[in-house]
């Protein structure tokens, strides 16, 4: 069993990184990066690198699969034809804001649209940022009716942004008010935390995630290189106050792109405890053309892992549909398994 990472950029630093200078002054950009083209992106995309994942970068590797996730490219700038502003198509299904209820039993919730991180293949990068979208205390209310009067929603999603950066007190707060709701008979959250910034993953945290109800707690990461020992000792955190794990991903160029990754990957998040749920072909949000993998690409890559990894380490991969379709499965088919 491969340990997990060790530490590859000994100059990270001890605060999350915002801006185009402190990645350079953290060594995190190649040799020659004009500074001017990646304050154009900040501008208009917001940029996060915490320490724990600053430190898993290797500044000599051109093509280190976490900096793709995370350091900015002047290509964000550059929209190609297919690629639109909301590609999942939440605003037409928000009947309150914060809430996008889209499929009959379950409806998602976004109380913030703040993340540790702001991955560069963001699908709602137009909308996530360390200022955006913060419910107030009366919109929060307002979505709390909503779900008080939809008898049909029996799971309520928490997304954003990320969920897991309120404070334990306040998410304590809204996950026992969705728990009183008798309808309510399952609680999930979609959270970068414990990969990308697991020391917020307090004793604290945890027992805010304790619930009389089942919570699912869906771990979004892309490479093996994520579960450090800091990430392990969170999920293990979580697993401990009765959370059930599951894993998402996004099928990326650069990243995860070849049998071997996505294996590492999985078999990775089976030594922590999460079971691989779904793994995403990239929504087309404007500027992460770069990151797209064809999706017969991706059904040959899934194809190629099954029976030769465990059924545990196998997610369906799906694709948005356009237009608020909902999401479709992608394959593999049964000819793509030989
Ligand atoms: C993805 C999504 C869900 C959850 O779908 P599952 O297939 O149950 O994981 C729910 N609501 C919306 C709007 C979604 O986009
Ligand atoms: S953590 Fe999720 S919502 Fe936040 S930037 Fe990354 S992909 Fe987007």
């Amino acid at each position: 069993m491969p340990d997990p990472a060790p530490a590859r950029n000994l100059q990270a630093s001890h605060r999350t990184l915002r801006d185009a200078s402190a990645l350079a002054e953290a060594g995190l950009l190649p040799p020659g990066t004009e500074l001017a083209g990646l304050e154009a992106v900040a501008a208009r995309y917001a940029i996060a690198v915490t320490p724990a994942m600053a430190a898993l970068i290797d500044p000599a590797d051109p093509r280190d699969p976490i900096a793709a996730q995370y350091i900015p490219d002047p290509a964000e700038l550059r929209t190609a034809p297919h690629e639109i502003e909301d590609p999942t198509a939440d605003a037409p299904f928000t009947p309150v804001p914060g809430v996008v209820h889209r499929y009959p039993d379950r409806a998602l919730l976004k109380p913030l649209l703040a993340c540790p991180v702001y991955c560069r293949f963001c699908f709602r990068r137009e909308v996530v940022g360390p200022d955006g979208g913060l419910l107030s205390t009366g919109q929060l209310e307002a979505a709390l009716a909503w779900f008080e009067r939809t008898p049909a929603v029996r799971e309520v999603i928490l997304t954003g942004g990320d969920p897991l950066m309120l404070s334990p007190r306040r998410l304590s707060w809204l996950l026992e008010r969705l728990a009183a709701i008798p309808h309510v008979e399952i609680l999930r959250i979609h959270s970068r935390v414990p990969v990308a910034d697991p020391g917020r993953v307090t004793a604290a945290l945890a027992a805010a995630l304790t619930l009389e109800k089942p919570l699912f707690l869906c771990v979004h990461a892309n490479h093996a290189r994520e579960f450090t020992m800091e990430a392990m000792a969170a999920l293990q955190r979580l697993t401990g106050a009765g959370v059930v794990l599951l894993g998402q991903s996004v099928l990326l160029r650069g990243v995860n792109d070849s049998a071997e990754a996505l294996e590492g990957l999985f078999r990775a998040m089976l030594r922590g405890r999460v079971k691989p749920y779904y793994l995403h072909q990239l929504d087309p949000a404007p500027g992460t053309a770069r990151f797209t993998v064809p999706a017969e690409e991706g059904r040959a890559l899934l194809a190629a892992l099954r029976f030769r990894v465990t059924g545990l380490a196998w997610p369906t991969y799906v694709q948005e549909r356009p237009n608020g379709g909902g999401k479709a499965v992608v394959g593999p088919v049964w000819e793509d398994v030989v």
